[in-house]
């Protein structure tokens, strides 16, 4: 019998940012979490680590404690001015773990080194099988949605949307990387559907699609032929 990784279809290649500036340590970590089925991105500074996060599209971050240039209690404290992406922190001295659990970082978790590669995978697993299904679209990195005021904010710029734009990338935005089809969007946004015609929902995005482009130079929407659309995973 093959020894397959736990990995549910949420979790299948969820962006992990690794950030340590031992290569040994980062390599070991990063092949592990790939056979995991997680894509995993790594850099040696905390100041990188926040120019990344910044970007978004990470589901978790992995951050050493001895840093070469911020330390990461530092980088943590930064990242959760902006973000609740989950962190779990690597330290290698015990004084470390206790600062981790004195200071009310917002860390989820930490591992002390020498740690094993697995340890790691599967606390990131825990962390992301307890946050992730339930995260409203707000905990989405790129998309903030309000819903009580019809507003959505796509990398930190509020856009202006009409109502039935709103409603487009708001039903997209419900579970990123589900298709729609037209008819379902036509059904979910527009009242009086019978009036309308599924080219109508074309039109829609590409406006919309124009608006997202204006903020941040990619297209988070994706476009199935005969199927309808979704929210790239990873672009959201
Ligand atoms: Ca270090």
């Amino acid at each position: 019998m093959r020894n397959q990784p736990d990995v549910n279809p949420w979790q299948a290649g969820a962006r992990i940012l690794i950030v340590e500036d031992e290569p040994a340590i980062a390599d070991t970590l990063s092949y592990t979490l790939k056979t995991e089925g997680f894509v995993t991105e790594c850099c040696t500074l905390g100041r990188d680590a926040l120019v990344a996060i910044g970007k978004g599209g990470h589901a978790l971050v992995i951050l050493d404690v001895g840093l070469p240039d911020i330390s990461g209690f530092d980088v943590c404290r930064e990242i959760r001015r902006t973000s609740d992406i989950p962190v779990i922190f690597l330290t290698a001295r015990s004084d470390e773990v206790d600062r981790i659990v004195g200071l009310e970082l917002g860390a989820d978790d930490y591992v002390a080194k020498p740690f094993s590669p697995r340890e790691v995978a599967s606390r990131a697993r825990a962390i992301l099988r307890r946050t992730r299904p339930t995260a409203p679209p707000s905990a989405i990195p790129k998309f903030v949605v309000d819903a009580e005021c019809a507003r959505i904010a796509y990398c930190g710029v509020r856009v202006s949307l009409t109502r039935y734009e709103y409603g487009l990338l708001s039903a997209l935005l419900e579970r990123p990387g589900r298709i729609l089809s037209r008819a379902q969007l036509m059904e979910r946004v527009w009242c009086d559907a019978e009036e309308s015609f599924e080219r109508t929902v074309d039109a829609h995005v590409k406006t919309l699609r124009a608006k997202l482009r204006a903020i941040c130079d990619e297209d988070p929407i994706e476009t199935h032929r005969g199927l309808g659309y979704s929210i790239r995973q990873h672009a959201a």
